[in-house]
């Protein structure tokens, strides 16, 4: 059968997870050969190919993504996806937290990308997709730190799709809401009253349910697919309407 992405290799940061999985199987299901570069990329599904890297380590993403080129025959694809999380004010998180969470959320996309783009100027069909957030620009309360981490993805979005646009790699993002994740059931899980919580999320979403991981993946891989050939430079929200509709996550 044939698939939109036969003949294309892709990894995916993040890729043992959530959205990420979720990506790494779409991308595969249509054909991409595809790794996983994760600090926990063990029992994978078949046929993606897990490689441990942390991407606040240089070492391990450079060597990560050689070996990835190396197993995959090549790089047409990748997916900044890995990602974390940080709750409070800009007086809830020290300076070592906000070192933290922007060294895996911004620095590590960037290391991931450095380590990539040799090897995509050599494809005929090279993009980039980064896993941005809503909280980009909703203005969400008690998510300072994450919000500035993912702001400044959906800047260096921008900045990338221009500075390579013209060596034919398109970069852009997509905005998700709240996806239904081991990240997300871990912060319900948290909760005083997990089912009331989880109640209380779904009705503050505009449809009335969480994103699925899976249609996520899909907005990643129609930005990731040649099918979008002309299009760089670009958010996507997946977020249920919450941006379109001008509502706020809470
Ligand atoms: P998840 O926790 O289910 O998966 C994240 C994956 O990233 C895990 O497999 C983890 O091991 C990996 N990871 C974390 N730190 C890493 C590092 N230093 N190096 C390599 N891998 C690392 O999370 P998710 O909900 O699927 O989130 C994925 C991305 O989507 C993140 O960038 C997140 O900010 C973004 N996002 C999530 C939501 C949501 O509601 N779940 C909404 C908007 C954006």
């Amino acid at each position: 059968m044939r698939g939109e992405f036969d003949g294309l290799a892709a990894v995916v940061t993040g890729g043992a997870s959530g959205i990420g999985l979720a990506t790494a199987l779409h991308l595969a299901g249509r054909g991409a050969r595809v790794a996983c570069l994760d600090l926990r990329p063990d029992g994978l599904p078949e046929p993606l190919l897990g490689i441990a890297a942390d991407v606040t380590d240089d070492a391990t993403v450079r060597a990560g993504v050689a070996a990835a080129v190396e197993a995959l025959g090549g790089l047409d694809i990748l997916v900044n996806n890995a990602g974390i999380g940080a709750v409070g004010t800009v007086e809830g998180n020290d300076d070592d937290e906000w070192h933290r969470v922007l060294d895996v959320n911004v620095v590590g996309l960037v290391r991931v990308s450095r380590a990539a783009l040799p090897h995509l100027r050599r494809s005929a069909h090279a993009a980039i997709v980064n896993t941005c957030s809503i909280v980009a620009h909703a203005g969400v309360p008690d998510r300072a730190l994450y919000s500035a981490s993912k702001g400044a993805v959906q800047a260096l979005t921008a900045a990338m799709a221009a500075d390579h646009v013209r060596e034919g790699i398109r970069v852009c993002c997509v905005n998700p809401g709240t996806v239904d994740t081991p990240w997300v059931r871990r912060l319900l899980a948290q909760a005083a009253d997990p089912e009331a919580e989880l109640a209380a999320l779904q009705a503050r979403q505009p449809t009335g349910r969480l994103v699925a991981a899976e249609e996520v993946a899909a907005a990643i891989g129609y930005l990731a697919s040649p099918l979008a050939g002309a299009t760089t430079g670009t958010v996507l929200a997946v977020d249920g309407g919450m941006h379109g509709l001008r509502m706020r996550p809470r």
